[in-house]
């Protein structure tokens, strides 16, 4: 299959299993993660109806921001304080932030841009080698985001481990568990903080079976590894 049918097949079962859940598909957006092709590759899936695309360098988020302006780009790497100013003028949302002292500077960039940065909290499902809060600490974090004006916070974002899906589903529950106690403390403006991003092209069905509202998908789009 090529990357257009690849798209529309991930689609067509993306709409099945929400079916199978109950759920709305207009509920889960697709972000296609074009991290590991180029240009060529975007534009195919953009020709498939691809709308998003997530992309975890800065310097390739900027490349192909400007080979496709019309898309909405998703930040979803490691966040460097001296990138900021560069990510947050071409990122409709950034999934991927989680250090308060990286919250001042994103303010400042949004500002300057003009615009107001959505932006989702990412939580370490723990493992270690991974970036993300620890949920404890989201309350703190999120305290901090508010008083910022040029800052929405939309919600959640994690990756779970890669190997077993039971493990998946449960770190997704959990994301889930904790979006909710958020909403309920009201530390957060809930008209915006509802996106649950978690699911990759391994673990994306247990994600939307859990409440995703966004599942970033790479392999399985780009790659030939649809199964
Ligand atoms: C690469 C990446 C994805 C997509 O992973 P696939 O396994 O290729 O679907 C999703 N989220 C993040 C943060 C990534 O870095």
């Amino acid at each position: 299959m090529g990357i257009q049918e690849q798209y529309k097949a991930l689609q067509e079962e993306v709409g099945k299993v929400c079916e199978s859940c109950g759920r709305d598909p207009r509920d889960v957006m697709l972000v296609a993660v074009s991290k590991t092709v180029g240009a060529d590759e975007i534009v195919e899936a953009s020709q498939a109806g691809a709308l998003d695309f997530g992309e975890n360098r800065p310097d390739d988020l900027l490349e192909k921001y400007d080979a496709m302006p019309q898309a909405r780009w998703h930040f979803i790497g490691n966040v460097q304080s001296r990138r900021i100013s560069d990510i947050v003028p071409k990122s409709f949302l950034i999934h991927s932030v989680y250090k308060v002292d990286h919250l001042a500077k994103i303010d400042a960039a949004a500002k300057e841009a003009g615009k107001i940065q959505n932006m989702l909290l990412e939580i370490n499902s723990g493992e270690e080698s991974k970036g993300g809060l620890d949920p404890d600490m989201s309350f703190g974090f999120l305290a901090a985001a508010r008083r910022l004006p040029n800052i929405r916070m939309c919600g959640l974002m994690t990756m779970a481990p890669q190997g077993d899906l039971d493990v998946a589903r449960a770190c997704f529950a959990n994301l889930r568990a904790l979006r909710d106690e958020i909403l309920d403390m009201g530390v957060v403006d809930d008209t915006y903080f509802n996106e649950l991003s978690m699911g990759m092209s391994e673990d994306w069905r247990e994600a939307i079976a859990e409440g995703a509202t966004i599942i970033r998908v790479g392999r399985a789009i780009f790659s030939g590894d649809f199964a």
